[in-house]
């Protein structure tokens, strides 16, 4: 900690590429906690926000976060606890919310509008409702992996997949790599498609069938499905080849889950969809116990956390640098900010 007591570090978005380091007041306790942050993970989301320009200048980003609470505000709770942040405010009133489906509240902001105040800094503020406190025995760097293990978790919710079946995924990036933990620990085999050599490796580990794209196979007919079609695929990686080429990977009456956002839009086979009664679904954000879910996953000890996660924890001034290595998908696993 540097400056007085009153102040902080953090990373401030400029532009595309561009990020200071500077001195920001401390957030303030009165109603939100005011909380240290102890990790914080670089998600796909920052990397559009801040490389690709998504963002609005000014804001902090970071929401996937484990911090101790400093000072409680109107929260309650006790200085030193360990919690982790829900990132998305829901209003919990509206229809949608009601049916469960938090992560289409009618009330959210539109996501990238607000200028955030993230955790790629050395404290945040939070109100209590958006809090939730870690259970005894995960320690802070494996509960800075709740929120995109309730982000994969979600997409599995949705894909509706049995455990007898089996599942393609496209791309092994965070995301990804946790999609195919989670399968592997239902006993679900996967196979997965990721050109980078360090992501697939950490795929194999997990326990997916690496392909290479050329391996895959093209029927000419729309409405041939291929010899080894799986009834359900992750597409996670946001790249317009992979959407196109894993709609061809499904069975009659399969599902394709979009979870990995991109700008260049795929060209999709409609006669495939009509011919074998597909499905395109988007996966945004988790299901309203998904934080909880991905709590007692990570605590079940049972799941292969330190191969999700990447050893080595950078320094708020190495945030940049860290996500164009993520970018060139030189680091496998989860990147962990340490503010
Ligand atoms: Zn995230
Ligand atoms: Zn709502």
């Amino acid at each position: 900690m540097t400056g007085s007591p009153a102040t902080m570090n953090a990373a401030v978005y400029r532009r595309p590429g561009e990020v200071d380091i500077v001195s920001l007041p401390r957030p303030d306790s009165v109603t939100n906690a005011l909380i240290a942050v102890e990790y914080c993970g670089i998600c796909g989301t920052d990397l559009h926000m801040m490389l690709d320009g998504w963002g609005t200048p000014d804001a902090v980003f970071g929401h996937e976060w484990s911090g101790r609470i400093v000072e409680p505000g109107a929260t309650g709770l006790d200085p030193g606890t360990l919690v982790v942040g829900l990132p998305s405010p829901v209003c919990g009133t509206c229809d949608l919310c009601r049916a469960g489906r938090t992560s289409l509240c009618q009330n959210r902001p539109e996501a990238g509008t607000a200028v955030e105040r993230g955790a790629f800094a050395e404290y945040v503020g939070v109100p209590g409702d958006r809090l939730v406190v870690v259970p005894p025995g995960i320690e802070a760097r494996a509960a800075a992996y709740t929120e995109p293990l309730a982000v994969a978790l979600h997409a599995v919710t949705l894909s509706g997949i049995a455990d007898d079946q089996s599942a393609l995924v496209t791309g092994a990036g965070p995301i990804g790599a946790a999609i195919i933990a989670i399968l592997t620990a239902r006993g679900i085999h996967t196979i997965a498609v990721e050109p980078g050599e360090g992501r697939a490796a950490l795929a194999t580990r997990l326990g997916a069938s690496v392909r290479a794209v050329g391996d895959l196979e093209v029927t000419a007919h729309p409405g041939e499905p291929v010899a080894e079609a799986v009834p359900v695929m992750f597409e996670t990686s946001g790249a317009r080849s992979a959407i196109e080429m894993g709609l061809t990977q499904l069975s009659p009456g399969g599902i394709q889950v979009l979870v990995g956002t991109g700008l260049d839009y795929p060209k999709l086979d409609t006669n495939r969809i009509i011919l074998n009664e597909l499905r395109v679904t988007g996966a945004f954000n988790y299901d309203a116990a998904g934080f909880d879910d991905a709590l007692a996953l990570i605590g079940s000890g049972s799941f292969p956390i330190d191969e999700l996660i990447d050893a080595d924890a950078v320094p708020l001034d190495h945030l940049l640098p860290t996500m164009q290595r993520l970018r060139a998908g030189e680091i496998p696993g989860k990147a962990m900010v340490r503010p």
